[in-house]
């Protein structure tokens, strides 16, 4: 198959968060099938400088934007047999310090920027020399692309461009606009409408997305689920309209690069059969944090965007509850909200010989921090897939999870299922009820058979980005419902 993607992020090229390194697995991953794969994204600040292979394309992207004619050029980067990135290189929108905005404020021209950069993906897909048979979609960002591409076969008939999938990586981002940015599309208003692209009289991309894409997929089978009923943050109607075309396909973990052995960013490696190379890394983290160096103390660790969905404000309560009665270390490593930032800061001085708190974004320290830590804690308010879940069970760190989306698909529970059971899941989304779960985990940690046990479990759970890439491909092949 030929598949051409348009993501606003793609690891290793850019990256906030897990879309960045969905994207770049699932299509390595695919290209690595056999498939043909293209992958269309910004050419954002220091690209070019750190890619110097990457080629011009001659081949012009003049597109109108509401009144304005804008130009692009294309750039292209094979990776591998068949797989190409291909970037739009427009300074004026993406030649700068942020992706999506800076120092916490999003741009004012985030509508102009991503309309364009959906027209891009639009005119690729339909005029490009490489045709694709399927163009997959990514969240808000590139939605209207399903609108335009459906316009498009609208006028010039069905075989004239690819099928479009929109995978939704978290439905409480949409690119919600006011109504008169729909003119930047230069579509007739008529798709313009409740059963269209409007909500509650604004232009909202995703839900132009929802409506016009011809499949859907999101990244859990039971986020799938829950978007339709309370967790779709205004789009259960619509999503129930399209439930029929809607998948739930978990993400998958990119092993090459979380790996235990061998891996660059690890002091000491380790596997299932061989956990003192983990033991190892804990008095390392604990060395390098400036924690005590105590090898019977169980750490509990957070790598996370510091934000409201992450649970933050029950974390903070149970983790003054927790820390002021047992021996227990806990470590941060998180950035985002500045109030939620500072909270964590005044906990690391109320408890300066038990918990670190690493205010950024260090991805060498996230593999030090997994492979170091005993339990890892996601008490998330609804998580549409959860990576960390996956890279904390390989490098043996138990993950503490809410029972909520993909932490639910991935993470089994003593209680639910002794026999595979692999980590902690905790149901109300209170302190109390995290507190318990860190105390269940505590109890673990007294049980060195049982500790070892689930620690074995999980670091021998096989999330490969193969299954995934197989349920894509026959989702792509499914009839349009
Ligand atoms: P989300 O996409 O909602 O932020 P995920 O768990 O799906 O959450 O993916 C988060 C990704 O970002 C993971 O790869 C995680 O390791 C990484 N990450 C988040 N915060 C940080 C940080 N402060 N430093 C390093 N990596 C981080």
């Amino acid at each position: 198959m030929k598949i051409l993607m348009a993501s606003s992020e793609v690891h290793p090229f850019s990256k906030t968060g897990g879309l960045a390194d969905m994207v770049g697995a699932l299509s390595k991953t695919l290209a690595a099938l056999g498939h043909e794969v293209g992958v269309l994204t910004p050419l954002y600040r220091g690209l070019r400088e750190r890619f110097p292979a990457m080629e011009r394309v001659d081949w012009a992207l003049r597109l109108p934007l509401g009144g304005q004619m804008i130009e692009a050029t294309l750039w292209k980067l094979p990776l591998g047999q068949t797989e190409t990135i291909y970037f739009v290189d427009q300074p004026e929108f993406f030649d700068r310090a942020g992706l999506y905005g800076e120092a916490g404020d999003a741009f004012a021209d985030n509508a102009e920027r991503f309309l364009f950069f959906s027209k891009c993906a639009a005119y690729m897909a339909c005029h490009f020399p490489w045709q694709a048979d399927v163009l997959h979609l990514h969240d808000w960002h590139t939605a209207p692309t399903a609108l335009l591409v459906n316009h498009h076969k609208w006028r010039e008939g069905l075989r004239t461009a690819p099928r479009v999938c929109l995978t939704l990586h978290n439905v409480a981002y949409q690119g919600q606009f006011i109504g008169n940015t729909f003119g930047l599309l230069n579509l007739p208003w008529d798709y313009f409408h409740a059963d269209g692209a409007e909500f509650y009289g604004g232009f909202n991309f995703l839900k132009a997305g929802i409506v016009y894409a011809d499949l859907l997929t999101t990244v859990s089978p039971r986020y799938a689920r829950e978007i339709t009923l309370d967790l779709g943050h205004g789009m259960e109607g619509v999503l129930r309209k399209r439930a029929a075309a809607l998948t739930g396909i978990l993400n998958g973990v990119d092993y090459g690069e979380w790996r235990t052995e061998d891996n660059p960013h690890l002091p000491h490696p380790f596997n299932a059969t061989n956990l003192r190379g983990k033991s190892r890394n804990k008095l390392a983290l604990q060395k390098e944090l400036g924690l005590p160096v105590e090898p019977g103390t169980p750490i509990f660790a957070s790598v996370t965007r510091l934000a409201e969905q992450k649970g933050m404000d029950i974390l903070l309560p149970a983790l003054e509850e927790m820390l002021a009665a047992h021996e227990m270390q806990f470590v941060l490593l998180g950035s985002g909200d500045p109030a939620i930032e500072q909270s964590f800061r005044v906990l690391a001085e109320r408890f300066p010989t038990k918990v670190v708190a690493q205010i950024g974004y260090d991805t060498r320290l996230s593999h030090r921090i997994e492979a170091g830590s005993d339990f890892f804690l996601m008490p998330s308010r609804y998580e549409p897939c959860g990576l960390n879940q996956m890279y904390s069970l390989r490098y043996g760190a138990i993950p503490i999870v809410r029972r909520t989306g993909g932490l639910d698909d991935s993470v089994v529970d003593f209680n639910d299922d002794p026999l595979h059971a692999n980590g902690v899941k905790f149901d109300e989304l209170t302190a109390p009820a995290l507190a318990n779960a860190i105390r269940k985990a505590l109890r673990i940690y007294a049980d060195k058979e049982l500790l070892n046990l689930l620690r074995r479990r999980g670091m021998t759970a096989d999330f490969s980005w193969e299954q995934s890439a197989h349920e894509y491909l026959s989702v792509f092949q499914s009839p349009t419902v």
